[in-house]
């Protein structure tokens, strides 16, 4: 009995575990293999998070709620099929991840689409002064690729970032290397010349935003160096070259700052060959906002054309000037034709206005020393310039800004032309950004520099 009790325990025993085996083998065919419409719709639910087959590029909907959906597909997929679809999973994942960390480094901007990954970077990278034409391939690399990176893709933005971030982190070093302010004349010129070489040097990089605590640091530095110059009795008086300097470099010109020595920028924007009804009353619309007054050298024959312009110029508070009455090339004409040119055009002007220009200018800048010694009993200054802003040659409004802002001096005595949309344009941008510079307006027999004529 007890043999057949053991025995029976034997069978149940084995029948217990050939029963296991077989719900094993049952919920192995069921579960652990899948079907073909399980895998179809696994790999679709996978594939959702990207945009390309190849896996390259991750949705730019990839969201949590679309990943746990994506789980769930997968789940319904034979386990020994699972991790296959598992780690194209965590594919996308990585890349949501390197994606979600480059946002950090660009302070939480949206920066997971490419679209807006690419100009941001290559805003940042202008900004820092990287070179153009290695920004332009860098683009041209980029375009027609997807809307979210691959990785290497990424990788190579986050190389970007971090070199942009290690040259910032050079330049500060460079600024903090500055030398050790003492207060002796020669250690305090030298170091208003280091302070003078750094910002040619890094002139690029300090305009931009992210530079601007370097900037801050370098103001510091250059402010003291110039206040202790100042404070030398008539050493700036001794040394035109350092004053110079001093008024040139913008940090060591915080320095002069209530001294004798404080820079006094002037400006007098002048316009050719008008008046016309189409350039001259927007001009003077544009100017009359900003509340500052300009000079209209007019010709004779459009002062006849438009009278009521040429009054409106003056009635508003600007300054006229005789630029003649046909525009010729005065080279061409006799000493009584020149004459004849300048007598015309006063008298449409006195018509017109009541009142007679005191300033003339040649066209072309051209007559030289003849003309004016031809002009020297005419009661009327020549006025030439010393900033051409090429509107006439460019006609282009973000390259006349930028001409003038490029050539923009203490004094700037400006070259424009009221016949282009153009120099309308530009001048609604320029005055703001003078005016913010602290420049005053003035007429050119006020302006400190003088030019009578060009050399010829
Ligand atoms: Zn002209």
């Amino acid at each position: 009995m007890q043999t057949n009790k053991r025995i029976n325990g034997i069978i149940i025993g084995l029948a217990g575990l050939i029963l296991l085996i077989l719900v094993g083998l049952v919920f192995y065919m069921f579960q652990g293999t899948t079907s073909a419409s399980q895998a179809a719709q696994a790999q679709a639910a996978v594939d959702s998070l990207f945009t390309d087959e190849s896996h390259n590029y991750l949705n730019p909907e990839y969201s949590k709620e679309k990943l746990a959906t994506t789980q769930k597909q997968i789940k319904k997929v034979g386990f020994l099929d699972r991790s296959n679809y598992q780690s194209q999973v965590q594919q996308a994942e990585k890349l949501y991840q390197g994606l979600s960390d480059l946002d950090q480094v660009f302070e939480g901007n949206q920066i997971k689409d490419r679209g807006v990954a690419i100009p941001k970077l290559a805003d940042l990278a202008v900004k820092v002064g990287v070179d153009q034409a290695l920004l332009e391939q860098q683009s041209q690399n980029l375009e027609g690729i997807a809307q979210t990176g691959t990785g290497q893709d990424l990788k190579s933005l986050y190389q970007d970032v971090t070199n942009l971030i290690d040259a910032k982190a050079g330049v500060m070093e460079q600024v903090k290397a500055l030398p050790e302010i003492n207060d002796d004349f020669d250690s305090l010129s030298q170091a208003a010349q280091a302070v003078a070489n750094f910002s040619d040097t890094y002139a690029n990089y300090l305009k931009q935003g992210l530079y601007k605590d370097v900037q801050d640091q370098l103001n510091q530095y250059g402010q003291k160096v110039g206040q202790m110059i100042v404070e030398y009795p008539t050493a700036l008086d001794q040394n035109p070259n350092l004053l110079d300097l001093l008024k040139n470099t913008p940090s060591l010109a915080l320095g002069l700052k209530d001294s004798q020595y404080e820079k006094h920028l002037q400006v007098s924007l002048t316009f050719d060959d008008g008046p016309n009804d189409e350039f001259t009353p927007q001009l003077l619309d544009v100017m009359n906002k900003y509340g500052v007054k300009g000079t209209f050298f007019l010709m004779g024959a459009y002062v006849d054309e438009y009278p009521e312009m040429t009054k409106r110029i003056v009635d508003e508070g600007h300054y006229l000037g005789n630029h003649t009455y046909n525009h010729f090339d005065l080279h061409d004409l006799t000493d009584e034709e020149v004459k004849t040119q300048f007598e015309w055009t006063n008298m449409a002007i006195e018509e017109a206005t009541g009142t007679r220009p005191k300033m003339y200018r040649m066209p072309f800048g051209g007559g030289g020393e003849r003309v004016y010694n031809l002009m020297a009993d005419s009661g009327m200054e020549s006025i030439l310039w010393n900033l051409d802003s090429l509107d006439w040659k460019t006609q282009d409004r973000d390259m006349i800004v930028e001409e003038v802002m490029n050539d923009l001096q203490e004094h700037s005595l400006i070259l424009m032309h009221d016949t282009n949309q153009a120099t309308v344009d530009a001048i609604d941008i320029l005055i703001p950004k003078l005016q913010e510079m602290g420049y005053e307006f003035v007429s050119p027999l006020d302006i400190d520099f003088e030019l009578r004529y060009f050399p010829e």
